[in-house]
């Protein structure tokens, strides 16, 4: 019998996101549980944020400023670039999508990197398009294989730099061959560098890739408030990219697609600077933390610049994750990624790092 939807809806699988802390609750029977799971920000929002959003309240009746034009100007402000290039979304999740839908027609491809970040896949599956996956190298992006893998058909390149679920990343000599070779197979594919952890990354050989659009139009650099700034419930992120492909993007938009609210919590969020350092020096710590704890236990831990790290167990996740999650401690196993003896940890305040590493330590049986 023919399905009430296509085809490739009928085989979409959802997107599986991290465990809540209050169903883990009411299914463990825990009333002091931690997650680590989404790579949330553990010090939460900045409080000029909360502030600035209780005072946006009392204009809930109101539309949104459909052309979010003071938001746009505050970021690119922050980012050196023109309003015009700025596009808001409810998350950079809503841009990924938009992308998709704006700029990919019947015989285009996109192209991705195996085990990446899920949604690029979930969202071109969504829209019926065809897509190439590249394979990591190591737990790592393999930029060499993916430029080579640009052909005629290829309209849109998704890169995560740093990359989720592994947090590793790439420097600027590998990205700088990559964005060279990509221009000779296609000019006119378009680079879609998805920056969510950029305000992480203390690593110098970094590349920036809003310092390659002048070079390159067909860059498109993707960031967020969901990170680092706290804000992942609000639902705002940006895609920045040469005004032309902005305006597209416009066309294809909900004209309301960012809340009256969003802009309130993100432009106080981007005047709290000591927020953003605070973070970014309690993930660092937390980082070297984990990584030598978890080490001590026997599993192997790749690098990270982001807030989490990938953690291969060497043996099945879930009942470890199951294991975890009796002791109060979320985690994302992350099989759909195609890691199934592999967890993702996200850092949190110190004394969840610690209980993280404890809980693991109890669940192997290391002694
Ligand atoms: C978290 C994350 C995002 C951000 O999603 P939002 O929709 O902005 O919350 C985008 N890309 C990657 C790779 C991420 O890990």
């Amino acid at each position: 019998m023919r399905t009430p939807v296509p085809a490739y809806i009928e085989t979409l699988q959802p997107y599986i996101p991290g465990k809540p802390i209050e169903e883990t609750q009411r299914e463990y029977g825990l009333s002091d549980v931690i997650k680590l799971a989404s790579n949330e920000n553990p010090l939460g929002p900045s409080l000029k944020a909360v502030h600035a959003l209780q005072e946006s309240l009392s204009k809930l009746h109101l539309y949104p400023d459909g052309s979010s034009f003071n938001l746009k100007r505050r970021i690119a402000e922050h980012l050196g670039v023109d309003p015009a290039a700025v596009v808001p979304g409810s998350g950079s999740n809503e841009i990924i999508e938009l992308l998709v839908r704006t700029f990919m027609g019947g015989d285009d491809e996109a192209l991705l990197c195996q085990g990446s970040f899920a949604m690029y896949k979930v969202t071109l599956h969504a829209h019926g398009r065809r897509f190439l996956e590249v394979p990591m190298k190591d737990g790592h992006y393999d930029l060499e294989a993916m430029a080579a893998s640009i052909g005629p058909k290829t309209r849109l390149v998704f890169v995560a730099n740093p990359d989720n679920p592994t947090g590793t990343w790439f420097g600027r000599a590998p990205f700088e061959r990559f964005l060279e070779t990509a221009r000779a197979k296609n000019p006119e594919a378009l680079l879609v560098i998805d920056e969510a952890y950029f305000e992480y990354v203390t690593e110098a050989d970094y590349p920036n890739s809003l310092v390659y659009h002048r070079d390159y139009p067909n860059l498109v650099t993707l960031r967020t408030f969901s990170k680092i700034y706290g804000l992942a419930g609000l639902r705002l992120g940006y895609g920045v990219m040469a005004p032309a492909l902005a305006s597209y993007l416009n066309r294809t938009r909900m004209p309301f697609n960012v809340t009256s609210s969003a802009p309130a919590g993100g432009l106080a969020a981007l005047d709290d600077a000591d927020h953003v350092v605070k973070s970014r020096e309690l993930n660092a710590q937390g980082l070297v933390y984990v990584q030598q704890e978890l080490k001590k236990l026997g599993v192997k831990v790749l690098p990270s610049q982001a807030n989490f790290v990938f953690v291969d167990l060497g043996r099945p996740a879930t009942p470890v994750y199951e294991g975890m999650l009796r002791k109060g401690v979320i985690t994302r196993p992350i099989p759909n990624y195609g890691f199934p003896n592999a967890l993702r940890i996200s850092t949190g305040l110190m004394a969840d790092n610690q209980r993280m590493v404890a809980a693991l330590r109890e669940v192997l049986k290391v002694p």
